[in-house]
C-alpha cells in the first residue's frame, strides 16, 4: 500500500519545495495550518506527517501534542521541520513523541533518506501490531484483540444505544478428537472451524477470534438478538457442513460446536424506556459490564453443553449468573444431529 504523507507548513513555497523532493515516496497531501492538518489526519490517518514547528495560530508542537494524546492518531509518525536550530527544541520535540527532526533549509538527500527510514519503521510497526493481534494457528484474531474490542464495542453500544451480541463456540469433545485422531489432526480441525465460523459472519464489523484452545468468540456490534441468532444458526451449520468425522463424540458422528449467545438489546430487561432516557443516559442505568457479557455467553454455552451439545443457547446479559434463564435457540440443524444421534 502506498504511504500517506501529510505535509503541514504555513508557507506554500516550502510546501512546494517539500512536495517536489518527496515526489514518488507516497501519496502527498498538504495543509497550511494546524487545525486543518488535524482535521485531515482524523478523516484519513496518514503514515507520516511533516510538521512545521512555527505556524501562526496552532503551532506544530501543539499539533503534535494533540496527536500524541489521541488514540486514533498516536501512531502517526511526526517529523518536525523547523528553522529553530538548537538542541533544546529538538529534545522538546522528540520527548513529545516526534519521530525525527529536520532543520530548514532542508538538505534534499537527507530529507529523502530520513523520510524513507520513517516510512520503513512505520511499516514494520504496523506489521508487528497486526501480528500481535493474530492467532498463529488459525490466523484469525487472538484473545488480546478480542479483549481490546470487547470493552470498546460494549462501551460504544451503551453510549450509542446500540445492541451488542457475543457468541462463544466451543468444540464438542475435542479432547476425545485429539485422542482418537492425533494432535496434528486436531490443529487442522481448529483451522477449519475458524474458517467456518468466519464464513457465518456477514458484517465487516463482526470480529471472529480464537480465545482459548478450542474456544472461539464472535463479537457482533450493533446486532439485535434475532440477527445474532441467525449467525448462531449459520455457525452451527457451517461447522457441521465441514463434515469432519468424530466417531468418539456423543453429540454427533461429526465435529460440532456448542454455542452460547449473550446479548444486550432493546428487548433486554435492562433497556431504558425512551421517556426515562432523556434524563438518564443508557450507560448510567445499564450496570452490566463487558465481562458480564462474556460470562453470560459462557453460561449459555454450558447450558448448550448440558442439553446435549451441538446446539446454541442464549442468555440476556441482564440475567447473567442466572443460567436457569438461558433458552435454546431453535435450529433445524439441532434436529438433524438429534436424529443422527438416535440412529447411532
Ligand atoms: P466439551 O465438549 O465439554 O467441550 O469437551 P472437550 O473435550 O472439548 O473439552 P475439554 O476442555 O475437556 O478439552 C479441550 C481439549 O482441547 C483439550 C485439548 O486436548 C484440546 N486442545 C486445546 N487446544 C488445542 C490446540 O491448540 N490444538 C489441539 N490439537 N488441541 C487442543
Ligand atoms: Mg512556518
Ligand atoms: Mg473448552
Ligand atoms: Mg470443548
Amino acid at each position: 500500500m502506498e504511504a500517506d504523507i501529510l505535509i503541514v507548513d504555513d508557507d506554500p513555497g516550502t510546501i512546494q519545495v517539500l512536495a517536489r523532493i518527496l515526489t514518488g515516496l507516497g501519496k502527498l497531501r498538504f495543509a497550511t495550518d494546524g487545525k486543518t492538518a488535524l482535521r485531515m489526519a482524523r478523516k484519513q490517518r496518514p503514515d507520516l506527517m511533516l510538521l512545521d514547528a512555527e505556524m501562526p495560530g496552532m503551532n506544530g508542537y501543539l499539533v503534535c501534542e494533540i496527536m500524541k494524546g489521541d488514540p486514533e492518531l498516536v501512531d502517526v509518525a511526526v517529523m518536525f521541520i523547523t528553522s529553530y536550530a538548537g538542541l533544546k527544541f529538538e529534545v522538546a520535540g522528540l520527548e513529545m513523541g516526534a519521530a525525527d527532526f529536520i532543520s530548514k533549509p532542508v538538505s534534499e538527500p537527507l530529507l529523502v533518506a530520513r523520510v524513507k527510514t520513517q516510512l520503513r519503521v512505520k511499516r514494520l510497526t504496523d506489521q508487528l501490531r497486526d501480528v500481535a493481534h493474530i492467532d498463529a494457528l488459525t490466523e484469525i484474531s487472538n484473545r488480546r484483540r478480542f479483549d481490546e474490542l470487547l470493552n470498546l464495542e460494549w462501551l460504544r453500544g451503551l453510549r450509542e444505544g446500540h445492541p451488542v451480541a457475543l457468541l462463544l463456540a466451543d468444540v464438542d469433545h475435542f479432547k476425545l478428537f485429539n485422542d482418537a485422531y492425533g494432535h496434528p489432526a486436531g490443529d487442522v480441525c481448529l483451522r477449519m472451524v475458524a474458517q467456518a465460523l468466519s464464513s457465518a459472519c456477514r458484517r465487516p464489523a463482526d470480529l471472529v477470534a480464537r480465545i482459548g484452545g478450542e474456544e472461539f468468540a464472535v463479537l457482533m456490534p450493533n446486532t439485535p438478538l434475532d440477527g445474532a441468532e441467525q449467525v448462531a444458526r449459520r455457525a452451527l451449520a457451517a461447522v457441521q457442513a465441514l463434515g469432519i468425522p468424530h466417531d468418539a463424540s456423543s453429540a454427533a458422528a461429526l465435529v460440532t460446536v456448542s454455542i452460547g449467545l449473550a446479548y444486550y438489546d432493546n428487548s433486554s430487561a435492562a433497556w431504558v424506556e425512551p421517556s426515562l432516557e432523556s434524563s438518564f443516559s443508557g450507560a448510567t442505568l445499564m450496570h452490566n459490564t463487558a465481562q458480564d457479557l462474556l460470562k453470560a455467553a459462557d453460561q449459555a454455552m454450558y447450558a448448550a453443553k448440558n442439553a446435549g451439545r451441538a446446539q446454541a443457547w442464549r442468555l440476556d446479559v441482564a440475567d447473567v449468573d442466572t443460567p436457569a434463564l438461558a433458552r435454546s435457540i431453535e435450529s433445524p440443524r439441532n434436529r438433524v444431529v438429534e436424529t443422527q444421534r438416535q440412529r447411532a
